[in-house]
């Protein structure tokens, strides 16, 4: 069973003329078995975090810790990471034309697992997972986020969670421009994910209409940098009626 303990951590974003606090001493602690919801206003520094957390150069680590069952997960490489089995989906995933989905995923269970798992193999792996996740097969031989619609990313971020089987999953969900069917797909998949009990999910979002389909057993108020307020899925029925604006004062006279 595992653990994402954030203790205390500060981060700065690089710019190019100069680097800028963004996260101002974020605590969280996620066990296997939990769903936590982190919502905050846009701006607030949800991405940040959730970059941070992935290893991306552009975020800078002022203090703190980042701990995946008692290891530092800061001192990692990113495949290292993978492998510790953390998953990380990414707000805009790039575009890489002349690669397939297929290419990708394998790549990817590649890093995961160590070692490349044989064509025929995967390919029935692949296969029996997109069954099960309702996917065309003929998605797989799509050229990575070519052209994908909100919905299609989606898929494929739960694509991804089904063959990659990580222990605890950081989802940074925009859900700006997601339709519901997208919604949908993600939160079933969310659902499909955590219902082993054996894993642990940070559903990162703005708003609350993601969780009319996934019920976080912890929500965080995210603002400006920090956790102002937790509680119970309470709490998001509360966000979605007053909107973020009381947080955000009582973040600003901390
Ligand atoms: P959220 O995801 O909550 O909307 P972000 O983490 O994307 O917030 O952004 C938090 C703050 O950090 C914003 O002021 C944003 O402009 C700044 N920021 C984030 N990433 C970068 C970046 N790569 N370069 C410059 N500024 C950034
Ligand atoms: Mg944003
Ligand atoms: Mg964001």
């Amino acid at each position: 069973m595992s653990t994402l303990e954030i203790r205390d951590l500060h981060v700065s974003v690089e710019t190019e003329t100069e680097s800028k606090p963004i996260l101002r001493g974020v605590n969280l602690t996620v066990r296997a078995g939990e769903t936590h919801a982190l919502m905050g206003p846009n701006g607030s520094g949800k991405s940040t975090l959730a970059y941070a957390i992935a290893g991306h150069p552009k975020y800078q680590i002022t203090s703190g810790t980042v701990l995946l069952d008692g290891e530092d997960l800061l001192e990692m490489t990113v495949d290292e990471r993978a492998r510790a089995g953390l998953f990380l989906a990414m707000q805009y995933p790039v575009e890489v034309p002349g690669v397939t989905v297929s290419n990708f995923l394998r790549s990817a269970v590649t890093a995961v697992r160590g070692e490349a798992p044989k064509l025929r193999e995967f390919t029935k792996e692949l296969s029996g997972a997109m069954k099960s996740l309702a996917i065309d097969p003929a998605f797989a031989q799509r050229g990575l986020n070519e052209g994908f619609s909100g919905g299609e990313k989606k898929r494929h971020e739960i694509l991804q969670l089904e063959l990659l089987k990580p222990k605890m999953a950081v989802l940074d969900e925009t859900d700006s421009g997601l339709d519901v069917d997208a919604l949908k797909v993600v939160s079933e998949g969310v659902n499909r994910f955590s219902a082993s009990g054996e894993v642990g999910v940070l559903l990162i979002t703005h708003y609350t209409r993601i969780l009319r389909y996934v019920k976080p057993d912890f929500v965080h108020v995210f603002v400006e940098g920090a956790i102002v307020e937790e509680g119970g899925p309470e709490l998001a029925e509360r966000l979605e009626a007053e909107g973020y604006e009381r947080f955000a004062k009582a973040g600003a006279s901390k």
